[in-house]
């Protein structure tokens, strides 16, 4: 089965929390996890609707304690920057010109030291910009059943992240081929 998840990450991705229970604590106070099903993986909360914005005029949405239901889980904390990616991953764009890199993204997946080919920079894959197919970071936060574009985080929420924080965050989509 294939999984689609929109994923939230902190935007500096050195970044790492002590532990990830404020970060849970805030989550819950908010509405946004609910009841926890194993180990960093919960249902969604009674606020979910509210933070996670659907862009579709009637989104499928499966909350509650069903197994293929939407899932959150807290995935961290990583003592180095993780590049998370799916089968959806983009050719990034240069964060010196802004150009798009004309590789295929095939290539890019093992490839973490970047070239542009319109600028000449030359930088680690983290610090180029995904177009929101990847994301580099030590924690995510990982929403399942989401498809690509399909909803986005909301401004309470991000803002509550910053705020648990004091790093902005931001989110990307990444879609997890089954094998
Ligand atoms: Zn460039």
């Amino acid at each position: 089965m294939t999984n689609h998840n929109l994923v939230l990450y902190p935007k500096n991705p050195a970044w790492g929390p002590s532990s990830l229970a404020p970060l849970a604590d805030v989550l819950k106070a908010i509405g946004l996890l609910g009841v926890e099903r194993s180990h960093g993986l919960y249902g969604t909360g009674p606020e979910y609707l509210g933070l996670i914005t659907y862009l579709g005029c009637s989104p499928q949405v499966a909350l509650g304690e069903n197994e293929a239901a939407t899932t959150i889980r807290i995935n961290g904390i990583f003592d180095a920057p993780q590049f998370v990616h799916g089968a959806n991953l983009k050719s990034p764009r240069c964060p010196q010109c802004r150009k798009t890199l004309a590789m295929p993204a095939a290539s890019l997946r093992a490839n973490r030291n970047l070239h542009c080919d319109h600028c000449g920079h030359e930088g680690n894959a983290c610090g180029f910009d995904w177009r929101r197919s990847a994301g580099c970071a030590r924690v995510f936060i990982e929403i399942s059943n989401v498809f690509e574009s399909e909803a986005v985080p909301g401004e309470q929420l991000i803002a509550c992240l910053d705020a648990a924080s004091d790093e902005s965050w931001d989110y990307c989509y990444v879609r997890k081929a089954p094998g």
